[in-house]
């Protein structure tokens, strides 16, 4: 396998998503190499996907950077894309023959498609395996990890690989012409979190550290609604529940949301998660119940839900599921055009790891499967559609020889750190603190699993700083509203963060202490 790995490649895509599995299929029959961190279908969000794919797109969102002739080119292609997907063999519901849609929070209208109620992730991920396994032109290595880019006079040329199973092993270098990021978003960052381990910001570390510009780092999203059993990640209770009628209520047995919003549970998830996250610093508790709206067809109806709730000794049909907001989706990513071109050549990305715009500072539910697949086509039409170039040179050294195993203490501190600092509620002196922290991790550790996590943590905390506004998903209590003149992409750099936790040490030396309790 080794020997394999070092040979010249003309595509490889890092990521066996939805996102990287698509692009490959569409590249096909031209010879690409799929990079997984994880063994296709484990340590990937889309596995997790219970709510389903919006086969249309609402109306831009609640905080007003959402980019519209993006978000109408997702429309647009929806239709072709869901076609593409069935093809590949994904059991959409159907009813009398067309396909079944329903409603999710915030979306105007019934419009997303699902797979027998909340199995649409594992479905679509069982059927691009199968349509990927059958593929002659798709090599597929697994379990290795992408830690580094290697560039020559700007552009990527290849990139830097390492052996999950053996942190000490020497890293494997792959030239390659074009290389796809698919490798998902940053929720693991966070200690509360609903996302698998890899999603741990590497891909956007890696292209950051490549020089790639960065957009909307500091707007992650929070479900409102993980299941609060002692599971990291924490399970999710899909926000289809409260869109057939499930109701939050605290442990006075009190709906908490129609005195927040007139959308109530329906509301932009921001709205929800702080009502959520309100009720338990207050001490009240916060629980999805579904006793009344579900009742016995709950197992039925969402049969992945009911069964993390029964494994934690919950009935859902009968019980109110404990829950509390976590990190869960990351509308910042790396910058890319309408073709997922990013600003470096030779690097392309998409699905979560990459902005196109189309989110804003709030996603709506269901509409980041649709971003995944229609970006992902598009990328594989940029580069399918230009010939096979000369074979990518790499540079004379590898980067890192370092031991690559993430230290336990420093890897829980930074996590407790991005839940605390950079959770649903923000304040600008803690974000200067996790700042200075993350930027002397970055700056100090000869650990390149944990400098890739700092490097990511490091762009969300610079920009969350630097806006000093609250928008959609990022709420800062020292500045609660939103400020017109703000209304505005954010696009940085690692260097720009670096210079920001520079000013911000200048400026109090003496308060850089780090706590991440
Ligand atoms: C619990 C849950 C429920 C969700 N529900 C919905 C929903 O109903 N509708 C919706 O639209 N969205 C939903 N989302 C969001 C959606 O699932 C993701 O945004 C989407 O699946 C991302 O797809 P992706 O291909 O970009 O990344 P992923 O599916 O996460 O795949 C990333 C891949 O990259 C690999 N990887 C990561 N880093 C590296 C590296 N450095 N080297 C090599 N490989 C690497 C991983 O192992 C994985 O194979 C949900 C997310 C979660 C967590």
């Amino acid at each position: 396998m080794l020997d394999n790995l070092t040979r010249n490649t003309d595509v490889v895509i890092v990521g066996g998503g939805l996102a990287g599995l698509f692009c490959a299929l569409k590249l096909a029959p031209r010879a690409v190499t799929v990079i997984s961190a994880a063994p296709l279908g484990l340590g990937a969000s889309t596995a997790w996907a219970q709510g389903g794919i919006a086969a249309a797109v609402a109306e831009g969102d609640s905080a007003g950077l959402v980019d519209e002739t993006i978000a109408l080119g997702l429309a647009r292609e929806a239709g072709a894309r869901i076609h593409d997907l069935l093809q590949y063999g994904v059991p959409f519901d159907r009813d009398e023959g067309r396909l079944a849609v329903g409603r999710e929070a915030a979306h105007s209208a019934r419009r997303i498609v699902h797979v027998r109620g909340d199995m649409a992730g594992r479905a679509i991920m069982s059927a691009l395996i199968e349509a990927v396994r059958r593929t002659p032109s798709i090599g597929v290595i697994e379990s290795y990890v992408a830690e580094g880019l290697l560039t020559l006079d700007g552009a990527v040329t290849g990139l830097q690989l390492r052996d999950v199973g053996d942190a000490t092993a020497k890293p494997v270098t792959i030239a390659s012409r074009a290389v796809v990021l698919a490798t998902g978003g940053i929720g693991h960052l966070y200690a509360v979190t609903t996302n698998p381990a890899e999603a741990s910001g590497l891909g956007l570390a890696i292209a950051a550290r490549a020089g790639a510009i960065i957009a909307d780092p500091e707007f992650v999203q929070f479900h409102p609604t993980a299941i609060m059993v002692g599971r990291d990640p924490a399970p999710l209770a899909t926000e289809a529940l409260r869109g057939e009628g499930a109701m939050l209520i605290n442990d006075k047995g009190k709906r908490f949301m129609p005195a927040r919003h007139p959308l109530a549970e329906l509301a932009p998830r921001d709205i929800v998660a702080r009502g959520v996250f309100a009720e338990i610093a207050a001490g009240r508790g916060a629980f999805l119940d579904a006793r009344e709206a579900l009742g016995a067809h709950f197992s039925e109806k969402f049969p992945t839900v009911h069964a993390s709730c029964m494994a934690a000794g919950i009935d859902p049909a009968k019980q109110p599921i404990p829950v509390a907001p976590a990190a869960h989706y990351h509308m910042g990513g790396i910058s890319v055009d309408a073709r997922g071109r990013t600003s470096l050549t030779g690097l392309w990305a998409g699905g979560e790891v990459s902005s196109t715009g189309a989110h804003g500072a709030n996603r709506l539910a269901s509409n980041s499967l649709l971003e995944a697949v229609v970006y992902a086509a598009r990328i594989a039409e940029d580069i399918g559609g230009s010939p096979i170039a000369a074979p990518a040179r790499l540079p004379a050294t590898s980067m890192y020889q370092q031991d690559c195993a993430i230290p336990a203490l420093e890897g829980k501190s930074l996590r407790a750190m991005m839940t605390s600092h950079l959770g649903v509620i923000r304040h600008g002196d803690r974000l200067a603190e996790a700042v200075r922290a993350f930027a002397r991790i970055e700056r100090d550790t000869a650990n390149i699993a944990l400098r890739n996590m700092a490097t990511t943590a490091l762009l969300v905390a610079a920009s969350a700083w630097a806006r000093r506004e609250s928008r959609g998903a990022h709420y800062r209590i020292d500045y609660p509203t939103e400020k017109p003149a703000l209304a505005h992409r954010t696009m940085t750099t690692l260097v720009a963060a670096r210079e920001i936790a520079a000013s911000l040490s200048e400026r109090a030396p003496a308060r850089t202490v780090e706590h991440a309790s």
